[in-house]
């Protein structure tokens, strides 16, 4: 589906989205990857979910990129008896591993590696980091603690331990059946939460066996501080700001915002900024004036992907949450500071070929009248660099793949076109002038650029920059083979 802006679209799907109607209408609304979030819903859910996103794919002869993610070892309280207590300042609440209903003065934190990490002096956070409670006196079972700040604690909630580097498996035992479920299932990206060390990554990446691409979380400040050998070992980053701004301070956030999606564009991974974006919409339908600009600030700092959690996933206008983030991803890119900015902070050091060819195509089609550069890539990496030169035409990748495809769909500015196996250049070049002109980038009498490895389907050998028109005859009359 040919997009107006380059800033690509995630949108979260839950109770509020799980039918045909409301799918398509997210898909052509704008979203252009769909997030399968598995801490919610049942495996029959997520695959009823999944096989609409691919129908709607075909119906809409899109290409849609579809991404779960993984709970993590994301820590919860117990049930309380009465549902929930109210937790006063001041007060004693303790922690523990019974196996007993709440109280007023106690919890099941149902995890032994915490209390074994846990020290006197550590702040636990629970819900969202609205109740603070310090630890005073500890043991292999239980935490006593003082109730910094208070609030209603309920059924399930979820605790932050932010100064401690938890000893826990990157991934728990319903993450490893989650995992070895979606990859069956067939999905395109696999996001890890509360990733703390390459070795995480890895881990995960030895499970999926190469099928889905691998997106790390950065939402503890373990992750923020080895990010660079976790952006190392990943396919792309997401700047998880709910659970980062638990275990952060907040006014933290927005300084790693753009830190992180700066490295990511250098790398030439796909970044996407998460959480809150446009939290009112859950209840209502017009955004805040400051999330608006949150929205726009996170296109301005180059970001490939913004992304919608609970206002598409359980809000009452999803389809109007994703025409606000299309509408003013639109209104940012048209702004001619915009293009400064991005165009101010190219930063990536070209080493290779490839990144040779990429940076040249860039030039010539800000120099000359070019439509947009069609990019044959069956790996995605010739258009991840492309796509890292933050071009002002538009890039059209040409792949065989339909997986490679799909992975790009996380990818600023691409868009994807399948194309057949292919083996001679020229019939290369006729396939991306037809898909040029077949999603209106591109008239007959104008002119279109072309990178290619030949000979084809030998990863890595981007070796070829063609200025083509678009008119087949002329390519057939005028091409070598
Ligand atoms: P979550 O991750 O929605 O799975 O918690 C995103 C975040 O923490 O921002
Ligand atoms: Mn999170």
């Amino acid at each position: 589906m040919r997009r107006l802006r380059s800033v690509k679209i995630v949108a979260t799907l839950g109770p509020a989205s799980s039918t045909y109607e409301m799918i398509r209408g997210l898909h052509e609304a704008g979203a252009d990857v769909f997030r399968l979030n598995m801490s919610h819903g049942s495996h029959d859910e997520i695959a009823e979910r999944h096989a609409i996103i691919r129908q709607v794919e075909k119906d809409c002869d899109s290409t849609i990129g579809i991404l779960a993610d993984l709970q993590g070892p994301k820590l919860r309280v117990g049930v309380f008896a009465n549902g929930e207590e109210e937790l006063v300042e001041g007060a004693s609440f303790r922690l523990d591993l019974a196996d007993e209903e709440g109280t007023a003065t106690r919890v099941t934190l149902p995890h032994s590696e915490i209390f074994a990490a846990l020290e006197p002096g550590a702040h636990l956070l629970v819900n969202d980091g609205k109740i603070r409670l310090k630890v005073e006196t500890c043991g292999a079972d239980f935490a006593d603690c003082t109730v910094i700040t208070g609030g209603t604690i309920s059924n399930r909630k979820g605790v932050n331990v932010p100064d401690v580097v938890l000893p826990l498996a990157a991934l728990s035992d319903k993450d490893r059946e989650d995992l070895e479920f979606v990859s069956e299932l067939g999905v395109d990206w696999l996001a890890l939460s509360f990733v703390q060390r390459a070795q995480d990554v890895i881990e995960a990446r030895e499970l999926c066996k190469g099928r889905a691409a691998i997106l790390s979380k950065i939402e503890k400040p373990a992750g923020v501080k080895a990010f660079e050998e976790i952006l190392e070992v990943s396919d792309g980053i997401m700047v998880a700001r709910g659970d980062l701004g638990v275990e952060l301070p907040v006014q933290n956030v927005p300084p790693i915002q753009k830190r992180l999606i700066r490295r990511c564009r250098s790398a030439a991974k796909p970044v996407i900024v998460a959480t809150q974006m446009l939290e009112s919409m859950i209840e209502s339908p017009m955004p805040t004036r400051a999330e608006v600009s949150d929205v726009a600030t996170a296109i301005y700092e180059g970001s490939d992907a913004i992304m919608l959690s609970a206002e598409s996933a359980a809000g009452d206008y999803p389809i109007e949450a994703v025409t606000t983030m299309n509408n003013v991803a639109i209104e940012v890119e048209s702004d001619p500071t915009y293009t400064e900015i991005i165009e101010a902070s190219r930063t990536a050091k070209r080493q290779t070929v490839a990144d040779g060819i990429v940076a040249a195509a860039r030039e010539i089609a800000e120099t000359t009248d070019i439509k947009a550069i069609c990019c044959f890539t069956s790996s995605g990496t010739t258009a991840l660099l492309t796509a890292r030169e933050r071009p002002r035409v538009p890039i059209i990748a040409m792949t065989s793949s339909v997986r490679t495809a799909r992975r790009l769909a996380l990818t600023w500015g691409t868009e994807c076109v399948l194309t057949g196996e292919l083996e001679r250049f020229k019939q290369a070049v006729v396939n991306a002038a037809r898909a040029a002109r077949a999603g209106k980038y591109a008239e007959p009498t104008d002119q279109i650029l072309v990178t290619a490895g030949v000979p084809f389907n030998t990863p890595g050998t981007t070796n070829i920059l063609r200025v083509a028109p678009c008119d087949e005859r002329l390519i057939y009359n005028t091409d070598p083979e």
